[in-house]
């Protein structure tokens, strides 16, 4: 789960984490109040929406300017005027993708005179077990591009959890960036304060882009972007409160009322299958007859025919869905199970694309007899080599 840097921010003040004081503007008529509190004379207006690269972003709207989500403002009345300018438009950034994200909140923050920009990260590295971090000078720019191009210039180090944060962790970090004295202080302290959250707050990931060094020597948090381990959320009320559902995909969160594991994608062919690996599969052998899967889903096991009924009616409400592939192996689920959720569904919603189902395991015969008798338009497959073909030639065909 994702959160804004404004609800990041205030979330990592609460470990002592120096970040500037600011203001979340929801509504256009706060500007003026936010910028007076926070006084000036410099304030930034930062788009927020669940995705990065801001700064070099661009609204699609004429009106809101060229400048990108991040501006400087000089006064109030120019907090007032990019407050205007940016509230309810749409960003369009290189993570967005083309169609951009509509800002409906707005932070606005005391500017910082910036003498130099790091990077640094923190995330779970799987191959160890650990928490990771990851340094470098270049902040402020493309991560990606300094990781290409001179991957020297990132360092990274896991903490072993026996220990937790120590102080040979914090000196690391300002060995890396190269600080001394006083700033390598207080990069041995916010390592810790880092860690003390992300262990606290079961993040999946956290990411300061910038880290800046002020003008004035202090080192300071000018970015945040935080995720949060999924399967931990119902240890933290307070960071469930901070989901933002209107940033996130309206078919999965109609899939997570019905606790079911499904993925968006951007392809034609929407998949239910059971079981993580055989939806990958599924999803790969796809690709490999020439379309693109529409979704990720694993129904799971002991998936009742509510469930299934609801991730059918989840995969047809998909618009790019020009066909969709059933493959069932009934182990705990039983294949007749499967196969009245998804005509309960098709007399539910109706069935405008093909349908390629293929049953094998427990109770696979009762699963086909359901939809032989069912009348519907099914095209049956024996195996799972057979159903990806049928399902993309019939595809191909419609178009
Ligand atoms: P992103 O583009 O989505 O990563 O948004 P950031 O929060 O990282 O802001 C983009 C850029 O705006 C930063 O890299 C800074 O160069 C600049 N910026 C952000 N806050 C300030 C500030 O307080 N003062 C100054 N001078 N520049 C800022
Ligand atoms: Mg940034």
């Amino acid at each position: 789960m994702n959160i804004h840097e404004y609800q990041a921010k205030a979330l990592l003040k609460e470990f002592g984490v120096p970040v500037s004081n600011g203001r979340a503007v929801l509504e256009k008529g706060q500007a003026e109040a936010a910028a007076k509190e926070l006084g000036g004379p410099l304030w930034v207006v930062k788009s927020q929406i669940h995705a990065g690269g801001r700064g070099k972003g661009k609204f699609k709207e004429a009106a809101a300017g060229e400048k990108g989500g991040v501006r400087l403002a000089k006064s109030i009345e120019e907090v007032k005027q990019f407050v205007d300018q940016m509230l309810g438009n749409t960003l369009v950034t290189i993570q967005t993708g083309p169609t951009g994200k509509q800002v409906n909140r707005l932070y606005i923050e005391d500017g910082s005179d910036i003498e130099k920009e790091f990077y640094l990260s923190m995330l779970v590295d799987r191959s160890t077990s650990r928490i990771a971090f990851v340094v470098s000078t270049e902040g402020g720019m493309d991560i990606e591009e300094v990781a290409h191009k001179t991957p020297e210039k990132i360092i990274t180090f896991s903490v072993d959890p026996a220990t937790g944060i120590m102080s040979h962790h914090g000196r690391r970090v300002a060995q890396a960036l190269n600080l001394t004295g006083d700033l390598a202080k207080q990069a041995e302290k916010l390592t810790a304060q880092l860690y003390t959250a992300f262990v606290a707050k079961d993040m999946a990931m956290l990411e300061i882009n910038p880290l800046i060094i002020t003008k004035q020597g202090q080192l300071k948090c000018l970015d945040a972007k935080v995720s949060f381990d999924g399967n931990a959320i119902y240890r933290h009320p307070d960071v469930a409160a901070l989901r933002d559902e209107t940033e996130e995909d309206a078919k999965e969160i109609e899939a997570s009322k019905y606790d079911l594991n499904y993925i968006a994608l951007d392809g034609t062919i929407g998949c239910m299958v059971n079981g993580a690996g055989l939806a990958m599969a599924t999803m790969d052998i796809i690709k490999l007859y020439g379309e693109f899967p529409a979704n990720f889903l694993d129904v799971g096991g002991g998936a009742t025919k509510e469930k299934v009924t609801a991730a059918f009616k989840i995969i047809t409400a998909d618009p790019n869905v020009k066909g969709i592939l059933v493959n069932i192996f009934g182990g705990i689920m039983k294949c007749d199970i499967i196969a009245e959720g998804v005509i309960a569904a098709v007399k539910d919603v109706g069935l405008q694309v093909p349908l390629v189902v293929r049953l094998e395991g427990t109770n696979v015969e009762l699963g086909k007899k359901i939809i032989r008798d069912s009348g519907l338009n099914v095209i049956p497959a024996d195996d799972l080599d057979d159903a990806a073909q049928k399902i993309v030639k019939a595809v191909k065909e419609a178009r």
